[in-house]
């Protein structure tokens, strides 16, 4: 399926080897609070060790638009991966990214040693693909690995850009490979039946994704603030729900066209609701909990009630693959996260495949401490969203073909 060829197809003895990772973790006061990124970039970086190249890696992190941010130095991460990869992780702390201590760090390295460059958004040619810093990253290296699915979706200098100006292959590493293969085979070759489920905030985010997962699965299974502009669509008052009012015809279009394709649609049936949107949003809150076509005037949808969530779990019980994106409700309010936590725990007692899509999605299920018993969580949740919605990644479709 994925035809592009991967470090199995490569000899990286004694060779520069630029992997560019997907090192984007949260950190809180310098220290990394949540480490899946990094865990997930090893298999890659051990393969590459072992064979005797010289691993320069490189990522972003964070935003800090063009300008050396301190708090987002890539520092925290040079030290856990040291520590993970029982090696040192040499940092070479550049502020424009490829300056003296990484050529020197460079031109230091024996077979198997390895280096971690500063944060690429420190330079603001990064996001804008420039030619720039795609030269002088192509110029630390003979080979080229992008492992980093988390940012496939965006054609940047250090995953694309820098493909066009290094003369040596340009492959992709064992993280890229396999999201790929976990997303690709769920959706276009699924066992049936084929039940994916989006949530989230809003309709118009997900355009693309409900349309092409409407054609390629069995149930499509609609949670979140963006429910409330299908219930519009469908003619019900959603009082103070989230609603956008320019996409209630695009809803009612894919109301036809699941009844065209003979897919099942399951919207809310009832809804958790309140007067006003917590603030700060996991503060104290009262609830109540009516049928989907009986909000009133004076309250917001927050959450899927008891029998949608009956309704949606059952169908997770019957379905073979099952792809999930985006919270039932806002699940940041414990009290409003009682619908998402039920979709988890159903996808994590199901046989079924299960692909989790990244995003909150991820974050929810690795809290409640189901991360083991899904299928596959994916790193990247802008990314693994354009891929649901049948998009190539640049990221991808700038490494050699196989
Ligand atoms: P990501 O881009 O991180 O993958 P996502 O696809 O998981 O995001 P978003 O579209 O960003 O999801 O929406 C998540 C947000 O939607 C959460 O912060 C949640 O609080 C909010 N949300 C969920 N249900 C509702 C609701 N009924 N009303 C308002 N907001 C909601």
């Amino acid at each position: 399926m994925l035809n592009k060829k991967t470090v199995d197809d490569i000899n990286v003895k004694g060779k520069r080897v630029l992997v560019r990772c997907d090192f984007n973790v949260p950190l809180k006061a310098g220290v990394i609070t949540d480490e899946n990124r990094l865990v997930a970039a090893l298999p890659t970086i051990k393969k590459l060790i072992a064979d005797g190249g010289k691993v320069i890696l490189c990522s972003h992190l964070g935003k800090p638009k063009g300008e050396a941010k301190p708090e987002l130095s890539l520092a925290p991460v040079a030290v856990r991966l040291s520590e993970l990869l029982g090696t040192e992780v040499k940092f070479a702390a550049d502020d424009c990214v490829v300056g003296p201590n990484a050529k020197a760090a460079v031109e230091a390295m024996n077979d198997g040693d390895v280096v971690l460059l500063q944060n690429t958004r420190y330079r603001a040619e990064e996001t804008k693909n420039g030619e720039a810093l795609s030269k002088e990253l192509a110029s630390l290296a003979d080979v080229f690995v992008n492992d980093a699915f988390g940012t496939a979706h965006r054609a940047h200098s250090s995953n694309v850009g820098v493909t066009q100006f290094l003369d040596g292959p340009c492959v992709v590493g064992y993280l890229m490979e396999k999201e790929i293969q976990f997303l690709g085979n769920a959706v276009d070759d699924p066992k049936r039946p084929f039940v994916a489920i989006l949530g989230g905030a809003k309709v118009a985010d997900k355009l693309n994704v409900i349309s092409n997962l409407l054609e390629k699965c069995d149930t499509l299974i609609i949670g979140g603030g963006m429910a409330y502009t299908f219930l519009k669509a469908k003619g019900y008052e959603v009082g103070k729900s989230l609603l956008d009012e320019t996409k209630i015809d695009y809803c009612k279009e894919m109301i036809e066209k699941a009844e065209k394709l003979g897919k099942q649609l399951l919207l809310p049936i009832d809804a958790v609701c309140t007067d006003v949107f917590p603030d700060p949003i996991d503060a104290a809150i009262d609830t109540i909990t009516v049928d989907a076509d009986k909000i009133p005037a004076d309250k917001m949808g927050m959450d899927i009630g008891p029998k949608t969530i009956a309704l949606y779990t059952d169908a997770v019980k019957s379905a073979k693959t099952v792809v999930w994106n985006g919270p039932m409700g806002v699940f940041e309010n414990p009290t409003l996260a009682v619908g998402t936590k039920a979709v988890a725990a159903a996808l994590a007692e199901t046989e079924a495949v299960t692909v989790i899509g990244g995003g909150d999605s991820a974050a929810a299920v690795n809290q409640l401490g189901y991360g083991s018993k899904m299928t596959h969580i994916s790193t990247g949740g802008g990314a693994s969203l354009e891929f649901l919605e049948g998009k190539d990644l640049p990221g991808v479709v700038a490494a050699n073909d196989k």
